[in-house]
């Protein structure tokens, strides 16, 4: 059978990648860094955590928790390497970056199946492919691509988060605890603030200077990923109910709840880099180092990293896609993550691991058959290639975007997630065992 091209060795590629390479199936795997590269990748690193550390939610009955259990179910490269390389961060499962890349660089170039080229795809190719390019695909190939969906490019921008040095920070004024000490022990440091410096820190937000967009092009963000001055325009007191949030983090030197928060989570194993967390800004470098710099504790501040903005590119995949990745017009095409209108790092590789499924389903002779809508991951490709959009909106996993329970009568909210939960653990084990996966199980769960 012919060589499977996956264009792209991030998150949805590799895991496309180690999907159809298991199923037996050779593929070549095209990376284009470090000889060409982007504004925010590291280097040439595989699977590369462009911002934050975190792959958000592990509880099971979260909507993330739950992918990146049906995930797991389908031996997902992404989780597993996540789960090897994870540093505490109370209910969430966040990683060391750099130990989460080389976890699946090996498993990539060990696998005898899977040949990696480190070179630019410049036009779709000819035969089975499946594009995992990312939002930062390169210009020539996001042209092709235009070229073919004769479309006019989507886009919007999502912003990073700066990274601080632990011995740049005043432990007197920090302090350690997760909120509601959830997790194993205290996770997160905490910058507590009282409400004059936290009303004189939010003056700086909406006062401080921002970068703009690239071709004067009106800056539309993400509305779950908004730069913190952003959401410190919707109000003085937003960010106290957002990021800045105080309930569960009491002082443990006082005993008292600060006004609020600002909270940084371990960046890597050596605890020597610690993220802001929701501090994803559009400040200019030398106004986050200024304002960040008036908040008690980091007087003295390194930066590792400043934060950025950066343009996402997407395809409009409801005009395009069916629910198994597949291009209506091109079956052995396959488009797959954040490009394909996901929205995640956990996402984006859900839709690789479904497009790496159904390339392998394709080239057996087998009808490519999409993952059910009741399941956390079938949902998302419903979602991106239902064709009712007016205009596609990149999207998260969330509960919204399951079918609605068919029991009627007024339930709970947690019982109607339980519910949702069960009823997409049930359906993904009897979709995989349909598909001769006998063995497929999902941890967590008594279905
Ligand atoms: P990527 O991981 O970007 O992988 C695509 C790969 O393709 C890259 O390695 C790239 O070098 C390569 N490539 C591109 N063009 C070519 C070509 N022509 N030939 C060969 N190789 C090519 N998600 C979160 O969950 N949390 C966050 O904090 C977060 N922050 C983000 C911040 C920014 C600035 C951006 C842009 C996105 C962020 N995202 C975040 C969204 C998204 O989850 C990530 O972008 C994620 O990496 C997408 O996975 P992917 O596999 O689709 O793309």
């Amino acid at each position: 059978s012919p060589t499977v091209t996956i264009i792209g060795a991030g998150l949805a590629g590799c895991e496309a990648a180690h999907q159809v390479a298991r199923r037996g199936f050779k593929v070549r795997l095209f990376e284009m860094r470090p000889a060409v590269s982007t504004d925010v990748h590291n280097g040439g690193r595989l699977a590369d955590l462009v911002c934050s550390n975190s792959l958000r939610s592990d509880d099971p009955f979260h909507p993330v928790g739950l992918i990146k259990r049906e995930m797991a179910g389908w031996d997902s490269l992404i989780i597993g390497a996540a789960r090897a390389a994870a540093v505490p961060a109370g209910s969430a499962l966040a990683v060391d970056r750099e130990g989460f890349s080389q976890g699946v660089s090996q498993a990539i170039e060990g696998n005898a199946n899977i040949e990696l080229v480190r070179e630019e795809v410049t036009a779709i190719p000819d035969g089975p492919v499946i594009l995992a390019a990312g939002p930062l695909c390169s210009e020539a190939l996001s042209r092709d691509l235009y070229r073919f969906v004769d479309d006019r490019a989507l886009y919007f921008y999502d912003a990073i988060a700066p990274v601080i040095e632990y011995d740049s920070l005043d432990h007197d004024v920090v302090y350690l605890k997760s909120r509601y000490d959830k997790g194993e022990g205290a996770d997160y440091l905490n910058i507590p603030l009282d409400k004059e410096t936290y009303e004189r820190f939010h003056q700086a937000l909406v006062t401080g200077e921002r970068v703009e967009a690239k071709n004067h092009e009106k800056l539309i963000f993400f509305e779950g990923c908004l730069p913190v001055e952003i959401m410190a325009d919707r109000g003085v007191d937003t960010l106290r109910f957002g990021p800045m949030k105080p309930v569960g983090l009491e002082d443990p030197r006082t005993g008292k709840q600060p006004y609020a928060v600002i909270q940084l989570r371990q960046d890597n194993f050596a605890k020597s880099h610690w993220n802001m967390v929701g501090f994803q800004t559009q400040l200019k470098w030398g106004e986050q180092k200024r304002v960040f710099q008036m908040l008690p504790g980091l007087e003295r501040a390194r930066f590792v990293r400043y934060g950025m903005i950066h343009r996402n590119t997407y395809v409009d995949s409801s005009k395009h896609l069916l629910p198994t990745l597949q291009f209506r017009r091109r079956p052995d095409l396959f488009l797959a993550g954040q490009i394909s209108g996901v929205e995640g790092y956990v996402e984006s590789a859900a839709a690789g691991l479904m497009a790496g499924v159904n390339m392998a389903r394709f080239l057996a002779g087998e009808t490519p058959d999409p993952f059910p809508a009741t399941t956390a991951m079938g949902a998302l490709a419903h979602y991106v290639s239902f064709q009712g959009h007016a205009k596609l909106d990149p999207t998260n996993i969330n509960f919204g975007l399951l079918p609605p329970l068919a029991r009627k009568g007024r339930m709970k909210r947690r019982e109607k997630r339980a519910a949702m939960v069960h009823r997409a653990v049930a359906d993904m084990i009897a979709f995989a065992h349909a598909r001769g996966l006998s063995e497929f199980a999902m941890p967590d769960y008594d279905a």
